[in-house]
C-alpha cells in the first residue's frame, strides 16, 4: 500500500498528505515483550515470539512478489500452516491484471474457524511484497526488491499466531482469517490499482459460514514506535469498531501504540472491503498524518526488513485482538 487518500469523488473522504521519505529515524529492535496482561483466564496468551517467527519465515522466502518462486512457496507455507490449525482453509486462486497490464497470479488464503457459528468477525492482512522500493531516498534502489518485513508479514504473523491459539481455545464467536494477495502492485494516481486480491475476495467470498459483522485489517503492525490512530476511512465506516479495539488496547496497557486520535485517510484493503461488502472494517496501521511522511520511515524502502519488526509491538496488537475476540460472546 498505498498513498494517502486524496479524497476524490470516487472515494468520498477527506485527508491529504504529501509524502517524503525520512530515513533518519531508525531504531533498534530492543523492546521487550510484555508479559501477558490478559486478565481473564479464558483468554489465551498471544506469544510475540511466535508471531515474530512467522514473520521471519515469510521474509526468508525472499520478496513475495507476484509471479515469483518466493511468492509461490510462501503461499504454500502459509496455507499449510493454517491447515495445521483448522481443516477449513480455502486458497482462492485467480489471475488479476496489474496497472501495467501484467497478468498476476493471485492467491487469497482464507481460514474459517468455527464455521457453525454464523456470528463472526474477520481479520485481514495482505501478504504480498511491493516489487519496488519507490519511496527509498536512494533512487538507484527504487527498482531493487526489498525484504518487506513489516509491510505484509507483520500482519500475517499476528494472524497466524491467532490461528494457533484458536486451534486450542474456542471463543464465543466465529473468526475468519484472510490473507490477501496482490495488495501492493499499485501506482499513485490510480487508487484502484492497489488491493487487487482484496477486490477479488470482496466480490467472491464464501458466505456459507455467515457474513462477518465487522472486520479488522492489519497493515504494518510490527514497527517499534508504531502509531496506530483513528484513520479517517475507518472512522467513516466503522467508528464503533475502532472504539472497541482501542479501548481493549488501553485496558491492556498499550496506549502508547493505540492512540485514539483521528488522522488522515489512506487507500488500503479496508476501503474496498467497506465499499464492496459493506462489512464495517477498520485499519490498524502505523500511520500518523502529522508525522513526516505519514507512514514509518521504512515504508516502501530497503529499511523495511526484520530490524523494523518488534516482538513487543506484535504482542500489543495480537493480544488486543485476542482479547476483543474472546470478549465477544455474541454479535
Ligand atoms: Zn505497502
Amino acid at each position: 500500500m498505498k498513498k494517502n487518500i486524496h479524497f476524490t469523488v470516487a472515494l468520498l473522504f477527506t485527508g491529504i498528505v504529501f509524502f517524503s521519505c525520512n530515513n533518519s529515524n531508525n531504531s533498534s529492535n530492543t523492546s521487550q515483550e510484555k508479559t501477558s496482561s490478559a486478565s481473564n483466564n479464558n483468554i489465551p496468551d498471544f506469544k510475540g515470539d511466535s508471531a515474530y517467527s512467522y514473520v521471519e519465515k515469510q521474509v526468508a522466502f525472499g520478496p513475495r512478489i507476484p509471479n515469483t518462486d518466493a511468492h509461490e512457496k510462501c503461499a504454500e507455507w502459509m496455507a499449510s500452516k493454517l491447515k495445521s490449525f483448522t481443516p477449513n482453509v480455502e486458497v482462492q486462486e485467480t489471475v488479476v491484471t496489474g496497472y501495467d497490464g501484467s497478468k498476476l497470479k493471485c492467491k487469497n488464503i482464507i481460514a474459517t474457524f468455527f464455521p457453525e457459528n454464523k456470528n463472526r468477525i474477520a481479520i485481514f492482512s495482505h501478504w504480498d511484497t511491493r516489487p519496488w522500493a519507490d519511496e527509498d531516498t536512494a533512487k538507484n534502489f527504487h527498482s531493487k526488491a526489498f525484504d518487506g518485513a513489516n509491510d505484509g508479514p507483520s500482519g500475517v504473523g499476528v494472524i497466524l499466531e491467532i490461528a494457533r491459539l484458536l486451534k486450542d481455545t474456542k471463543p464465543g464467536i466465529g473468526v475468519t482469517l484472510v490473507l490477501l494477495d496482490v495488495e501492493d502492485y499499485g501506482v499513485s494516481g490510480d487508487e484502484n490499482s492497489y488491493c487487487l486480491g482484496t477486490q477479488y475476495w470482496a466480490n467472491h467470498f464464501d458466505k456459507s459460514s455467515g457474513i462477518p459483522q465487522y472486520g479488522i485489517l492489519l497493515d504494518m503492525v510490527g514497527a517499534p514506535n508504531s502509531r496506530f490512530m483513528f484513520e479517517s476511512v475507518s472512522v467513516r465506516y466503522a467508528r464503533p469498531v475502532l472504539e472497541k479495539v482501542w479501548k481493549e488496547a488501553s485496558i491492556l496497557g498499550y496506549k502508547n501504540y493505540f492512540i485514539p486520535s483521528e488522522t488522515g485517510g489512506i487507500t488500503d484493503d479496508h476501503v474496498f472491503i467497506n465499499n464492496i461488502t459493506q462489512i464495517p472494517t477498520i485499519d490498524i496501521i502505523d500511520y500518523d498524518a502529522m508525522r513526516t511522511g505519514g507512514f514509518g520511515y521504512y515504508w516502501h524502502t530497503h529499511f523495511d526488513d526484520m530490524k523494523v519488526v518488534d516482538r513487543g509491538v506484535l504482542k500489543a496488537v495480537g493480544q488486543t485482538l485476542v482479547d476483543v475476540i474472546f470478549k465477544e460472546n455474541k454479535l
